[in-house]
């Protein structure tokens, strides 16, 4: 058993499943956009998704650490290749995919990180719920370096990012709440804050001092480069999804100093990787195995212009 800053993992051996890779590439990674009209949907008929499904983790290369001898698949999209091999294993009796955001050797910085892509290879090996750990500056002098948040809003202050899969027809996802309910359960653990609205700017500057003295007088707590639109593909795709927010330093408008540096906020995010992926870990074992969200079914009745893979 590990004790973690955040409780306890009792998951044991972390074991490796074969999975099939491959196959035809219209069977794994769908049809290709605009190719079909059809009616989907991947729920039954009680309304409940059954989880024979993966659990994806976005996150920091050092996730990889996740699994002992790791099966890596490299799935291509409609959309190009994903930041990196995708690593699949076990944690906690469920099966596992993770994939490194800015890819092997951090070499995709936010603005060029293929979100579209990462989802899409995602939900092609299987994935339907994602845990997205993320590094976040604070805009609350409350919530210091090395706290962990889940938040449950986010403000998309991104620009010229392609955010949606359906660059044709008439398909609008509801996303008034962006966040999972249950993966957020699963990841609110002893020690992690409740709640908060996470700004997603572009990057990959800092912000100024004034923006985030207006960030933080809106009463936002977070602010990220990455967040959005990783969270609205989530929900395109049906795909539950919760961001873990550790946070790394005060962002400029609440720090006195000089403002924040990437140094620092690297060193703070390496310093807090083991807690992380602990948190990470527990939350795993928490989550749902049958989803009854409303993100299973975020298509109903919709005719889609592109067949999810
Ligand atoms: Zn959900």
């Amino acid at each position: 058993m590990h004790e973690g800053r955040w409780g306890a993992f009792v998951g044991g051996e972390l074991l490796l499943h074969a999975v099939t890779e491959g196959g035809a590439g219209e069977s794994l990674y769908g049809n290709f956009p605009g190719a079909t009209a059809i009616l989907r949907s991947d729920h039954n008929a009680t309304g409940r998704s059954a989880v024979d499904e993966l659990i994806g983790v976005i996150g920091g290369s050092g996730f990889y650490e996740f699994f002992d001898d790791p099966r890596t698949v490299t799935p291509d999209t409609p959309y190009g290749a994903p930041s990196g091999p995708i690593t699949i294993g076990e944690v906690a009796g469920r099966e596992v995919a993770f994939l490194p955001r800015h890819g092997v050797h951090h070499e995709y910085p936010p603005h060029k990180v293929n979100h579209r892509a990462n989802l899409w290879a995602l939900r092609s090996v299987g994935v339907r719920q994602v845990f997205a750990p993320c590094a976040v500056g604070s805009l609350r002098p409350t919530l210091g370096p090395g706290t962990v948040v889940i938040p449950d809003q986010l403000v998309d202050r991104t620009s010229g990012r392609p955010q949606t899969f359906f660059d044709t027809g008439g398909v609008h996802v509801e996303f008034a709440d962006p966040y999972c309910p249950a993966l957020r359960r699963a990841a609110l653990q002893p020690g992690t804050e409740d709640g908060g609205v996470m700004v997603v700017v572009e990057g990959p500057r800092f912000s100024t001092r004034a923006e985030s003295q207006w960030f933080a007088a809106q009463g936002w707590s977070l602010v990220n480069m990455t967040g959005h639109p990783e969270a609205v593909l989530a929900r395109e795709l049906e795909v539950c999804y919760a961001a873990i927010a550790l946070v790394t330093d005060l962002d400029a408008g609440i720090d006195a100093g000089s403002g924040v540096r990437a140094v620092d906020v690297f060193a703070e995010f390496a310093r807090n990787i083991g807690p992380l992926k602990d948190l990470v870990r527990v939350a795993i074992a928490a989550a749902p195995t049958e989803r009854d969200c409303a993100c299973a079914q975020v298509h109903d009745g919709v005719q889609l212009p592109i067949t999810l893979p």
